[in-house]
C-alpha cells in the first residue's frame, strides 16, 4: 500500500507545499514542533533513509540544506535542527525544525497552526527558495 507521503506525491492527499524538484518535495509537517517545521522527502517510496540509494540519499540532503537555508531566513530562530526519525510514516524523511530551545527538538510540545497560518508559512519559506 502507498505511503501517506506517497499519496501527497500524487496529489490524492493535499499538503503545505515548500518546495518541489523532480526527484524530492518539502511540505509542512501537519503536527509541528515549531511554526516551519518541513519534512523533505525523496519521491521514490523507500522506507528507512539509510536504505536509500547513496545518490539519492545525498540528493535528498542537497535538497533539504537547501530547504533549511530558507526556513531560517523564514522563521525567526536560533537555528535550524535536523532530525530523521521515521517510526510513524514508513517513507523516508527528514524534519527541518526552527529551534529556539531543547524543548522544540523534542516531539512532545506541537504547536498549533490554523489553515491561514499553514499557508503563510509555506509561501514564506518558498520565497526565499
Ligand atoms: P516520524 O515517522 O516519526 O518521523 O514522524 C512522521 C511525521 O510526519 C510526524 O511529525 C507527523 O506529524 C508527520 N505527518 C504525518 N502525516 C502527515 C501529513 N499528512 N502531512 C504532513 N505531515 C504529516
Amino acid at each position: 500500500m502507498a505511503s501517506i507521503f506517497t499519496k501527497i506525491i500524487s496529489g490524492e492527499i493535499p499538503c503545505y507545499k515548500v518546495a518541489e524538484t523532480e526527484d524530492y518535495l518539502a511540505f509542512l509537517d501537519i503536527n509541528p514542533n515549531a511554526k516551519g517545521h518541513t519534512l523533505c522527502i525523496p519521491k521514490a517510496e523507500v522506507d528507512k533513509i539509510f536504505d536509500l540509494e547513496e545518490v539519492a540519499f545525498h540528493g535528498l540532503m542537497a535538497f533539504s540544506r537547501q530547504v533549511a537555508i530558507a526556513v531560517e531566513k523564514a522563521v525567526p530562530c536560533k537555528r535550524v535542527g535536523m532530525t530523521v526519525i521515521g517510526l510513524e510514516v514508513p517513507h523516508a524523511h527528514v524534519h527541518l525544525i526552527p529551534l529556539n530551545t531543547m524543548e522544540d527538538a523534542r516531539f512532545i510540545n506541537k504547536t498549533k497552526l490554523d489553515r491561514e497560518e499553514f499557508e503563510a508559512i509555506a509561501a514564506r519559506i518558498a520565497s526565499f527558495l
